[in-house]
């Protein structure tokens, strides 16, 4: 079943049940708190808080959304893009938990000429909150799961809140055991990688107050009005569906990787250290275009900092996959070919996003090869002095001063018989990340009393107000 046919059959179940349907937000929200838009119920935030009457009682989605954190998982796990899309449906003071997994349970396991996914019943297991006997009930009684396919979790897994105080509840979740040939035995608490994590149900029910974090202390009250709040993965739906290994190998990502197989003359499959960066091209590649389509462009700070890292990792994974000419515009013509249909913003804007990847493309790789000259020297001087490991200082001043990744110092390293030495060059990092730690809190702490105002202004000089400007258009 092709991405886009889950996406609609997940919006057609919900709004022939009576949820309005509401399009995706923009990656971009004005959240202080939000880099990206990361979930479905993000949107409606104002309603679950209260702070605005709901126009209707129940809503679906499918929502763009961009996971930062999850950056370094990408490629290597088979379950994380930086961008995917969730599916969700919300209820705002209306049905309860009942509602809530009748719906998952109806959509995932009806046959698909029923216009569900026809995902076989007794491969389904679910997680609750390890208190939520309510959930389990339910989870008999609806499903008719067998306890053994239902585990109990504590609050890291199954409890969400929106930060204290605010509203938070116990959380249900929904994995497909893949099969033997793919983990351990056990459930998701043994093994997430063989039981698939496809859907999570939050049953919105608690006030929590100012000291009740998670676990330690039980909340405060209940709320009101009981909400639902869910969020499916279209990718890792798409992912078990089309019976592929990962989600980056789904009908709407995998065209990229055809392409850079075509480009560097290089299979996917047949190393497993290319096919991470095949696999990592792909992913970067979709959230790089679906970013720059909602108004980010790259920079050094914030949203545009994510989005030049994002691009860098491409070229540079294209490189060490032995291709030199500019892939970028390529690239984002695939994606436009494979998205446009679900976002045709990006037919429409194409030449601006084409436009923008061409030209950050184009200064990296002067990056690049002034990058590599200074290479050269630090190699050739380290030779000279009868070693055959390149300073760690070295390596970094590469990847600081010339934003040369450290992979690409190792490759090229390795290429002249020299080792590199990682440890000093990851000490200087972990300093540096440290101190810009520390810039970060301090920036936080300025955001309430004007400090980042302050900044903005030691960086920019007292007249130039145009600076300030440049710096938040960049940073939004
Ligand atoms: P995981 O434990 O696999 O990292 P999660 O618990 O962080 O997932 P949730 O925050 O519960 O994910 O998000 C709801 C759903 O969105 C998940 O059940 C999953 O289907 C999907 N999802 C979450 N993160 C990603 C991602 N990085 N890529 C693709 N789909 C994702
Ligand atoms: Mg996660
Ligand atoms: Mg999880
Ligand atoms: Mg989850």
């Amino acid at each position: 079943m092709q991405t886009h046919e889950i996406s609609k059959r997940f919006t057609d179940h919900f709004t022939s049940n009576g949820h309005t349907p509401v399009p995706s937000a923009s990656l971009i929200l004005d959240d202080p708190n939000l880099l990206f838009v990361n979930a479905g119920m993000v949107q409606f935030k104002p309603f679950f808080l209260g702070e605005e009457p709901p126009p209707y009682p129940r809503a679906t989605s499918v929502q763009k959304c961009v996971r930062t954190g999850d950056i370094d998982e990408v490629g290597k796990t088979t379950r994380h893009n930086t961008f995917f899309q969730m599916a969700g449906n919300f209820s705002f003071g209306d049905y309860f938990k009942e509602g809530a997994i009748e719906h998952a349970w109806k959509l995932v396991t009806s046959s698909q000429s029923e216009g569900g996914y026809g995902f076989d019943p007794e491969r389904i297991w679910v997680t609750v909150y390890k208190t939520d006997d309510e959930a389990i009930e339910l989870w008999r009684k609806v499903a008719g799961l067998p306890d053994e396919r239902i585990q109990r979790r504590g609050g890291k897994d199954n409890y969400w809140d929106m930060g204290v105080p605010g509203p938070g509840g116990p959380c249900s979740e929904i994995y497909f055991d893949r099969g033997p040939s793919f983990g351990r035995e056990g459930g998701p608490e043994a093994d997430e990688d063989r039981y698939l994590e496809i859907w999570n149900l939050v049953f919105m029910q608690d006030e929590r107050g100012e000291l009740s974090p998670k676990e330690d202390h039980p909340p405060i009250g209940v709320l009101p009005a009981k909400n639902i709040d869910t969020g499916m993965g279209i990718e890792r739906v798409a992912f078990l569906l089309q019976d592929v290994e990962n989600v980056y190998e789904t009908d709407l990502v995998r065209p990229v990787i055809t392409k850079a197989e075509e480009m560097s003359g290089h299979r996917y499959g047949a190393d497993p250290v290319d096919d991470v960066r095949f696999r990592v091209i792909a992913d970067h590649a979709r959230s790089g275009v679906m970013l720059i389509g909602d108004g980010v462009t790259p920079g050094n700070e914030a949203r545009g900092y994510v989005l030049r890292r994002l691009l860098r990792r491409i070229v540079r994974s294209v490189r060490l996959l032995g291709v030199n000419e500019p892939v970028l515009g390529e690239f984002a013509k695939v994606v436009r070919d494979t998205m446009g249909p679900a976002y045709p913003e990006l037919v429409e804007q194409f030449d601006r996003i084409d436009g923008v990847v061409r030209q950050e493309e184009d200064t990296f790789l002067q990056t690049l090869s002034s990058g590599s000259k200074i290479f050269d020297l630090a190699a050739a001087e380290t030779k000279q002095s009868g070693s055959s490991v390149l300073p760690g200082d070295q390596a970094f001043q590469l990847h600081d001063t010339y934003g040369f990744p450290i992979d690409l110092t190792l490759e090229m390293a390795s290429e002249q018989g020299l080792k590199v030495d990682e440890e000093g060059f990851r000490r200087l990092m972990t300093e540096q990340r440290q101190r810009s730690k520390q810039d970060a809190a301090s920036r936080k702490v300025g955001h309430a009393d004007g400090g980042a105002y302050r900044s903005i202004l030691d960086n920019h000089g007292k007249t130039d107000f145009l600076g300030y400007q440049d710096l938040t258009t960049e940073s939004r």
